[in-house]
């Protein structure tokens, strides 16, 4: 790895010795936005589970935990093996997980941290029952009900509390609550829009509590929310474990929701000029295989320029002609989650001051769960 850039990359260096494309991450910034979460969540009295999909990375689990989180969330089962590998000992997939060899994978973790999984029918509970059984291991059951987003979830009341008590009665699996997560919801852009939204998935949970108590389960947790909506769940009295990922980094979706943005922009990516013409544009060394691009463009910041096309491994800069080879320049991606996904590690800044292109290599953070889709 010492070959590929930043492979060598050694705390201490300055911000000039990082190569280009690279993920550029705000050290205090990261650190506010753990501890603003952590803080919004105990004053709400709920408990905090970040979600790593969003970076992937234990070390960032690590201090998401040390900042007072009970676990994390993941999406994937093979990103749960990374962050128990990193040493997080709660870890709930919040994902259906119907294959054999999969949860052959998560009951084997069991044995060595406390892990859920998601389950929307009674199929996926037979299915992780019997793999539970077979690890000797016991997995945690939140049973996701429909909130508003038509992906996964059963409906809603007594179909959900019939899952329930058949989650309570398999072996293997304890029946821990409810899954209710509006993944839509987290980026409509306006409050009353999201308040609508949540407040149609906190009906879902009543009525789903209702159902529990006819048949005497009680739902210990009630999980869900993300960055767009996380202060709505809390304080609805209605969900007692809130997930939200994006804030640790954030992005400039999550950033055109709240003005002004409730978390700071702490991941950058950091590209540099390979081409220009005068009088014209500058082309970058950054393009899709740098940052995602399903939620917008990355936006330069601390510059004004338009960005042009943007192809695999060029983003073009309309009327930045005046940026001279070579110069840096820092984008905010639109998606924070799949950027991450594309690179290899996190390079970790402290004392960051872009303009003044100071700032000293804190670490470099390896983004273990990178490319686990299994
Ligand atoms: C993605 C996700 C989150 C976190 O959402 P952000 O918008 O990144 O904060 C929380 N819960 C579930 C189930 C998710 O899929």
């Amino acid at each position: 790895m010492g070959t590929r850039a930043n492979g060598a990359l050694a705390p201490g260096a300055a911000l000039a010795e990082i190569e280009t494309p690279a993920l550029v991450v705000d050290h205090a910034a990261m650190l506010r936005n753990i501890a603003r979460m952590a803080g919004h969540a105990a004053a709400a009295g709920v408990r905090l589970r970040p979600h790593a999909k969003t970076h992937k990375c234990a070390a960032v689990a690590r201090l998401q935990v040390a900042a007072g989180a009970v676990g994390v969330a993941v999406q994937k089962t093979d990103e749960a093996a990374a962050m128990v590998e990193g040493g997080i000992g709660d870890v709930l997939v919040t994902n259906q997980v119907i294959a054999g060899p999969k949860l052959a994978r998560l009951a084997a973790l069991a044995t060595e941290a406390r892990i859920g999984l998601c389950i929307d029918a009674a199929e996926g509970a037979r299915a992780a029952s019997a793999a539970a059984v077979a690890a000797g291991s016991t997995l945690d059951v939140l049973v996701e009900i429909e909130a508003g987003q038509r992906r996964c979830g059963c409906p809603p009341g007594a179909p959900a509390a019939e899952l329930a008590a058949l989650v309570d009665a398999l072996p293997g699996l304890r029946f821990e609550g409810l899954q209710a997560y509006h993944g839509t919801a987290q980026h409509i852009r306006t409050p009353g829009g999201r308040a609508d939204a949540i407040a149609g998935a906190g009906r879902a949970v009543r009525e789903t509590l209702d159902a529990l108590a006819d048949r005497r389960l009680d739902a210990r947790t009630v999980g869900g929310a993300g960055t767009g909506t996380f202060a709505l769940e809390a304080d609805s009295g209605l969900w007692n474990e809130i997930q939200p990922g994006s804030y640790v980094f954030m992005d400039a979706d999550y950033a055109a929701n709240h003005q002004p943005p409730p978390f700071e922009q702490a991941l950058f990516v950091l590209a540099s000029v390979i081409s220009r013409r005068p009088g014209g544009h500058a082309v970058l060394d950054a393009g899709h295989k740098t940052a995602a691009i399903d939620s917008g463009k990355p936006r330069p910041i601390d510059l004004m320029a338009e960005v042009g096309e943007v192809s695999d491994e060029h983003i073009v800069l309309a009327a930045a002609d005046a940026l001279p080879l070579g110069a840096p320049v820092w984008l905010t991606p639109g998606h924070i989650d799949p950027t991450v996904n594309l690179h290899d590690r996190l390079i970790v800044v402290a004392d960051l001051d872009r303009g003044a292109g100071e700032g000293r290599v804190e670490a470099v953070w390896p983004v273990e769960a990178r490319g686990a889709c299994g």
